[in-house]
Order: C-alpha cells, then structure tokens, then sequence
C-alpha cells in the first residue's frame, strides 16, 4: 500500500517511482562510464546525507546572528562550521559560503566592485576562460566593458606580457584569473604583480582546481589574489555551490553583494554538504586524493601522446587535459558522442584558435577527478586512451558493435570500483 505523503518515512520510491527510475538509472550510468568530464566528481556518501535533510526546510535570510527569520539555532552553528573550515583549510581571512553556485558567486564580485560599464579583464573563453569572466553572451560581457586576453598559439600558455599591456592600457577595475579548459598552472604571482600595478583587484577564480588548492597539488592564490571563488562541486568534491573568499578588507562588500544584493535565503542542506566537503578536505587522504588526480593526469597525457594525440600545451600540471583532436581527423562533437556510447564520457571543447565553431569545436576536455575518487591510478591509464583511441577509430567507421564491445568492456573493468549512493542491486 502506498503510504500517505505526509508521511516523512515514505521513500522517494512509493511516492514517486518515475523520478526514482530515473535516478537509479543515473547511479547505474555513473557507475558503468569512466567520467572524464573535468568539472564533475562523485561526492562521498557523507556529502550526499547532509545534502538530503531537513535543512531544506529552513529559511536563513542573512548571516549569524544577523538572521530575518527565527528558528537560526542550528543553521548559525552549521553555517559558522563550514565558514570557519573554508577559512582553515584554504588559509583566508573570510569565507562566504552562501553563493548558489559558481556563476551569482561571480556575479556577487561584480555587484561588490563593479558599477555597470566599468572595464574588466578575463581570460577569453576559447583561451579557456569562464563565460561570468566578461564573454559576450553573458550579463558579464553585456554589463561590463570585457578586456580579454588569451593564450600564446606557440605553446598554449599565458602570455604575461600581453596580460601587462592590456592591462596598462585598458585599466581594468577588476581582473579575473583561472578557468574552465587551462591545463597548466595559474601563475597567480605574475597575475597579482600586474593586478598591483593599475590598482585593480585580482580575482582568483578556483573553480576547477579548489580540491588542488586544498590539496596541496596546485599553488594557492592566498597572498596574491585579495578575491577567490570557487565552486564546491569539482575537484573539491562537495555537494553543488560555491563560495567566496577574501581579505577582511573586502568581506563586508562581499557578504552584501550576496545577500541582499544577489540572493535570498541560503540553501542551508547545501551549506551543510559543504561543510562536509570541508572536513574530508582537510584530511591526509584528501592531499593523497590530490597528488593522485594530477598523476593520472599526467600519465593519461602521456598515454595519449604516444597515441598521437595532440595535447595543448604538451600536456597538463593539473587535473585537465585539452585535446585538439584535428591530426586523428575528426571534430570534437562526433568524438565525444561515440566515446559517450563506447563508455567514456567527456565533452567536446574548442580549442585556442580554433578555427570551427563553438557547437562543433576541434577538441575535447578531460579530467582526471572523478576516476581519481574511484580509485584509479596510473597503471589504468594506458588502457583508458587505448579505449579512447579505438573509440575515435570505430567512429570514422561508423562501427557501432565495436563502441559496444569497448563499452561492455570499460563497464566490466570498473566492477571493481564502486560509487558513493549506488550499487546494483541483486
Ligand atoms: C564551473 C565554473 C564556474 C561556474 O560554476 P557553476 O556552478 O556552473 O555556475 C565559474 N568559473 C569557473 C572557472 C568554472 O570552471
């Protein structure tokens, strides 16, 4: 018998086995894929408890202590916890844990510094940058007076003396370093010298590499950047959110561009999955975790080169690898989709300087973060870009048993490595 829905102890099942179907589905997709998509991770069973309570149903308009609403007892404590962690583990003065996601996080650094029309500076998207850093099709480019630097065609990496002369010229109120597609490490140092040099503030977007960061596998924007943001969900492995972090000289314009500028309540089940997050971040197997998404990174990039991949930049110095895929002969989109069916999810990307358009680019990205949170290491490498590489061929051949039998193949290889929130059941 189907029990009433009021009934806190009915499970997602009885009330609602169409939405069930699905998300038993999407365990057994995660689960029988490598997931290679650089952005995405598996969160640990810890993290998806805290993300499923009660403390959806709060309302928390404010900060600690501060509150719009009654009833803060328990959201102050948590939201204080995750507060006081980021601050521990990243080393910062402030931490704002409030922002939805990545993008109002961005959005919330504007409306802190920013008067729309004012000049900003980010790396160009096809360079590798994120669309909330000033591309076009987004409020940040519409807003704001976007500056855009890029990557040098040689090899792939910033040039500083074009971020210095863009800078000098243009004096951008803000600048934003980091991304979504750079392989190699952001040199913060040589960003905040330029930052100092026109008075601007820097801004350290850590969204892909935070678990890095945290993990001491990738230098801290800590002393360099007096703005950092983040997502929680990538490398950092924490439920979907964000989070801002500064200097004490910059909290209060902070906090108030989140609230009330930006948002409204904090979704307090997300603030405590992060807080979560936080806590495992900060453990010893958490930096081994780190260390180990940048080894199968490099000995992926390594593999694939000795496939005659070509890799931007020669290869990678963190969890991403981007791929220009125009010497196998094949675009980026018809790759991805017949890796997607051989068992390998990743997504197609443009390339710098790519010459095809952003819907049917020349590349694809990789990640190593999700692979690395199930156990993978380097000795798996090899065979995953072997996979790669059969996958593309039987691609241009249209041979779709072969992108079965590679898939049938990758599902029994990873029987051996389970996933948080999902098993098969017998
Ligand atoms: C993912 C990402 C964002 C945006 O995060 P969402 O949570 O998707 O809004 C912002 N900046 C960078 C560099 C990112 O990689």
């Amino acid at each position: 018998m189907t029990e009433s829905l009021t009934d806190l102890t009915t499970h997602l099942a009885e009330v609602d086995p169409d939405v069930a179907r699905l998300v038993e589905a999407e365990g057994q997709r995660q689960s029988e894929k490598i997931r290679l998509i650089a952005s995405e991770n598996y969160v640990s069973q810890a993290v998806l408890d805290a993300s499923g309570t009660l403390l959806t149903n709060k309302y928390s308009e404010g900060y600690s202590g501060k509150r719009y609403y009654e009833g803060q007892q328990m959201i102050d404590q948590i939201e204080t916890l995750a507060i006081e962690r980021a601050e521990s583990l990243f080393g910062v003065e402030h931490a704002n844990v409030q922002p939805y996601s990545g993008s109002p996080a961005n959005l919330a650094v504007y409306l802190a510094f920013c008067e729309p029309g004012d000049t900003i500076m980010g790396m160009g998207l096809p360079a590798g940058g994120h669309l909330t850093h000033g591309w076009g099709v987004s409020a940040t480019g519409k807003w704001f007076k976007p500056v855009r630097y890029g990557v040098r065609k040689e090899d792939g990496r910033t040039d500083f003396d074009e971020v210095r002369e863009l800078a000098l010229k243009e004096r951008p109120k803000i600048i934003w370093c980091g991304g979504t597609a750079i392989p190699r490490t952001i040199e913060f140092d040589k960003f905040g010298e330029i930052a100092a040099e026109i008075d601007a503030i820097l801004v350290a977007d850590i969204a892909h590499i935070a678990g890095l960061v945290a993990g001491g596998a990738h230098p801290t924007p800590v002393g360099h950047a007096p703005v950092i943001t983040t997502t929680t969900h990538k490398t950092l492995r924490g439920p979907r959110g964000a989070m801002i972090m500064s200097t004490e000289e910059h909290a209060k314009a902070l906090d108030r561009a989140v609230f009330p500028g930006l948002q409204g309540g904090p979704h307090n089940h997300t603030t405590a999955a992060i807080a979560v997050a936080l806590a495992e971040a900060s453990t010893p197997d958490f930096r081994e975790y780190a260390a180990q998404i940048v080894a199968n990174a490099r000995a992926l990039a390594g593999a694939m080169m000795e496939r005659g991949f070509d890799l931007v930049s020669g290869g990678t110095d963190n969890h991403l690898i981007l791929c220009d895929l125009t010497s196998k002969d094949i675009g980026g989109k018809p790759a991805a989709q017949a890796m997607d069916r051989a068992g390998i999810e990743l997504n197609y990307n443009s390339v710098p300087f790519d010459p095809r358009k952003p819907f049917d680019p020349s590349g694809i990205r990789i990640g190593t973060s999700a692979a690395t949170t199930r156990g993978l290491t380097e000795t798996h490498m090899n065979d995953i870009a072997r996979w790669m590489d059969e996958a593309i061929s039987a691609a241009k051949t249209d041979d779709e048993d072969e992108l079965a039998r590679i898939a049938a193949g990758i599902k029994e290889f990873l029987e051996p490595f389970p996933i948080p929130g999902w098993s098969q059941s017998v």
